[in-house]
């Protein structure tokens, strides 16, 4: 059994951290005024899911503890332990793929439990849900049965539609605290006679970004022999060591196009989660800002940050975050302007930099993405005439009519240019949102592979910075609150 299976809390007592969510579900389970819906909402692996089963043993313990928790011995708690109660429903909406079966699911909340007092779902990444199926659980939440409790689990709390906010009691779980990840981890070390070395947890814990889960599985992972040291995690993670963050970030500044190469096919062939790369990198970044705050590099490091941190905006949209990187390195090398640290640095041979611009990308590239690497930089996208440039800093803001006269000119591409002719656009912040007039233009711009050409074109007119959105207009609704389609889907029909 895995090390987070087997520290996974039972009961509330030893839940980690969230200790205001604690306390109100313990008073109420004591007092016996659990309610029809609960919403468990905050980031991944923070506890959202354990609170939701420890709960769904409590309001089915029959015999409470004396400060609320469910005893952990009874015929319901042993049996939901065991996953053999039935009558604790767990729905994961992200993966499961039959929409109907939801739908049955929730409507079968009707029927009276088999075992025990309570039949309760627990729904987790509920903002997955298919119209239908909120539209089913909506209708049972409205009157619900006295035997039925749900325990509603997101992330992303904005796609979840107001009618059910509304009709659920709702709990912000809190991202825990980096100490507290690592008070953690020391326990489990003392338990497990793990050897652990103090900055080795630090680094997890700045790994896991409030994740206790995702520390555990770091941790099992490092400390296999028996010891845990800072080393270990960074030659396996050596590619978001500090080295290498520095190699690859000298490499960019200074436009060597081979060493750059070079280190993309490491990123590659090691396949390293590009956003876990990304986080490292922005954290390095970060940090050489803040050590050269009054030095002449500062304005490179700087760039560097909101280009990547561009990118890192924008991997939910793209299919192959690889590539993402890859095209955005191998523009930034051709038409990036960091040059303050260029003349601090070793001095890039002029020569080699005019080549590596004029014979196009993809000389060297791995197999794997040599077809798809060169496209998103192909002409007429990024020419010498428009060079890539950062937002703002140089006056290039977003113009929607030369944004569409661009795209105009792209072959292949006049089916989205005639979706965009009849869309109306909105800015927020740095989000250029497109309107589409109808249900028919949204579905032919709302998809992966327009988004990302979107994108790009946006990024090669107007610099890295904005990112492109597509959604529905709803005039009603213009509260700057980001909603995305499915939310707009869900609440349209009630
Ligand atoms: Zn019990």
């Amino acid at each position: 059994m895995a090390l987070y299976q087997t520290y996974r809390p039972k009961d509330f007592r030893s839940v980690f951290g969230q200790a205001f969510v604690r306390e109100v579900l313990q008073n109420a389970l004591l007092q016996n005024r659990t309610v029809g819906a609960y919403l468990f909402h905050g980031s991944r692996w923070t506890g959202k899911t354990t609170v939701a089963r420890i709960l769904a043993k409590g309001v089915n313990c029959l015999a409470l503890t004396t400060d609320g928790n469910p005893c952990g011995v009874c015929q319901n708690c042993l049996d939901a332990d065991n996953g053999k109660l039935l009558d604790i429903i767990e729905i994961d909406a992200a993966s499961n793929t039959g929409v109907d079966n939801i739908r049955d699911m929730i409507e079968r909340a009707q029927f009276q439990p088999t075992q025990a007092p309570y039949k309760v779902y627990i729904i987790d990444e509920v903002h997955m849900l298919s119209k239908w199926a909120f539209n089913a659980l909506l209708k049972t939440l409205e009157e619900p049965p006295k035997h039925v409790k749900f325990i509603l689990a997101t992330t992303e709390i904005q796609k979840i539609p107001d009618t059910i906010i509304s009709r659920s009691q709702r709990y912000d779980f809190k991202r825990i605290k980096n100490e507290d990840i690592i008070e953690r981890l020391h326990f489990i070390a003392h338990r497990e006679k793990i050897e652990v070395e103090e900055s080795a947890l630090e680094l997890i814990a700045r790994l896991a970004k409030g994740g206790l889960r995702d520390a555990i599985t770091l941790f099992e992972q490092y400390s296999a022999g028996g010891v845990l040291k800072r080393k270990y995690i960074e030659e396996n993670l050596e590619l978001i060591g500090e080295d290498f963050l520095l190699a690859f970030v000298k490499a960019l500044i200074e436009k060597d196009t081979d060493q750059t190469l070079a280190h993309l096919i490491s990123l590659r062939d090691k396949s390293l989660d590009v956003r876990l790369f990304l986080e490292q990198l922005l954290f390095f970044l970060r940090d050489r800002m803040k050590d050269s705050l009054k030095k002449i590099e500062f304005s490179s490091y700087a760039q560097l940050f909101e280009i990547f941190e561009g990118i890192y905006g924008r991997l939910k949209f793209t299919p192959d975050p690889f590539l993402l990187l890859e095209t955005s390195v191998f523009r930034c090398i051709a038409t990036s302007e960091l040059s303050c640290l260029h003349t601090t640095l070793t001095p890039t041979p002029p020569q080699k930099e005019r080549e590596a611009k004029k014979d196009g990308k993809s000389s060297s590239l791995p197999p794997r993405h040599a077809s798809l690497g060169t496209e998103p930089v192909k002409e007429g996208i990024v020419s010498p005439s428009s060079p890539w440039t950062e937002p703002g800093l140089s006056g290039n803001s977003f113009d929607f009519s030369r944004f569409i006269e661009h795209i105009r000119t792209i072959p292949k591409r006049s089916f989205v240019w005639l979706g965009l002719r009849v869309s109306t656009y909105s800015e927020e912040g740095h989000t250029i949102v497109i309107h589409p007039d109808n249900d028919f233009n949204l579905s032919k711009l709302d998809s992966a592979d327009v988004r990302l050409f979107l994108q790009e074109t946006l990024d090669s007119l107007f610099g890295i910075g904005y990112t492109i959105d597509i959604r529905k207009w709803r005039a009603s609704k213009s509260t700057g609150k980001s909603s995305q389609s499915l939310a707009d889907d869900a609440m349209d029909i009630f």
